[in-house]
């Protein structure tokens, strides 16, 4: 199905012209960041310098990662409420199964709400050896996301976030099960799907046509990842299973040395991306930041999406 085409079947649709702006259609899409929590004193610094930059595009959320195992939980929780006390932002907290008791998932989720955290990304986490070594369930543990969001949701009524997988999770049984699964963790209670990074558009416009068909009528939010590191991204997508097409491995062929060649390219491609989905009906985006402003700053403001001074001057 031709981009055209496929507008005019979208629920919403924006304009298709070779205006990048004018495909926008006058409304700004909504955006969403996420941030991975600082390690060290200097990374807190340089997150919070991008936190306050990123502020002024007024996202509809921001999220925070929660480290595998829970690696990271307290710097998780710190980060989230700094975000809360310091900021006008809407912060999400990550939250996993893995290596926690259903009780100690509660309790966290108690913290949060008493913090005033009112959104989760509910996760089933990756097993403690990654994803190639085989899941088992804490013993008396959340073993699932849909039990996740089923408990989240019997703690208080949190806005929930869930993952989807427009490539299929890789340790699904199979593609429809994967979706089946979508569903049940929406039917428990979550609201909004926010995918796995994916290059390729087509991709994402088949999954969310399948999700339409099996029923699914929240919001799938196309997570988009700005590569600047194609030797870094080779290893994180089969660590998930996103495939990286080939006419992406040629853009950035014989840049290895050339960061801010690499840096225009990564800009152009993710906006490239956003205006086709934008083309497609898709309203909102979820931005992997990996802790970084400039190129995220400079995607948002290619589909429209500014700081409330430089859309005065605009208009
Ligand atoms: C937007 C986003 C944010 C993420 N953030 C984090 C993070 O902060 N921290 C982190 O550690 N990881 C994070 N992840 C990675 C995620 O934890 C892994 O992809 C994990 O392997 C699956 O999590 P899930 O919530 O999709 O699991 P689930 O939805 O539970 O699915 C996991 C797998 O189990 C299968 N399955 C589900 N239910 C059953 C069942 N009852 N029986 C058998 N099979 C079943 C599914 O088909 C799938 O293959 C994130 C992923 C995304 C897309």
């Amino acid at each position: 199905m031709s981009d055209k085409s496929r507008a005019a079947a979208a629920p919403q649709r924006g304009l298709l012209s070779a205006d990048p702006v004018g495909d926008f259609d006058g409304a700004a899409p909504r955006v969403s960041f996420e941030f991975f929590p600082p390690k060290t004193p200097e990374m807190e610094a340089r997150l919070w310098e991008v936190i306050k930059r990123l502020e002024s595009l007024a996202p509809r959320f921001v999220s925070v990662t929660y480290g595998a195992g829970g690696s990271t939980r307290e710097r998780t929780h710190a980060t989230v409420r700094r975000i809360r006390n310091e900021t006008a932002l809407e912060p999400a907290a990550h939250l996993t199964c893995v290596a926690a008791s259903c009780e100690e998932i509660d309790r966290v989720a108690r913290d949060y709400w008493e913090a005033g955290i009112r959104h989760i990304v509910a996760l089933r986490g990756d097993p403690p050896g990654g994803l190639g070594s085989d899941y088992a369930p804490h013993p008396g543990g959340y073993a699932y996301a849909a039990d996740l969001v089923a408990g989240l949701k019997r703690v208080a009524d949190f806005e929930i976030s869930v993952a989807a997988y427009p490539e299929t999770h890789p340790a699904a049984r199979s593609s429809d099960h994967d979706l089946d699964n979508l569903k049940a963790k929406l039917d428990a209670g979550a609201s909004r799907a926010i995918t796995q990074f994916f290059f390729d558009v087509d991709l994402y416009l088949r999954f969310r046509d399948r999700a339409h068909d099996a029923g699914i009528r929240v919001p799938i939010v196309p997570g988009i990842l700005p590569v600047t590191n194609f030797a870094q991204l080779k290893r994180m997508s089969a660590g998930c299973g996103a495939s990286i097409p080939g006419w992406m491995a040629a853009h950035f062929d014989g840049l290895d040395d050339d960061p801010d060649t690499r840096r225009l390219v990564a800009a152009s491609l993710a906006a490239e991306q956003c205006r086709r989905l934008h083309a497609n009906g898709v309203h909102e985006f979820h931005f992997y930041t990996l802790n970084r402003a400039d190129l995220i700053v400079a995607i948002c403001h290619l589909l429209g999406v500014r700081a409330p001074r430089a859309a005065a001057a605009t208009a």
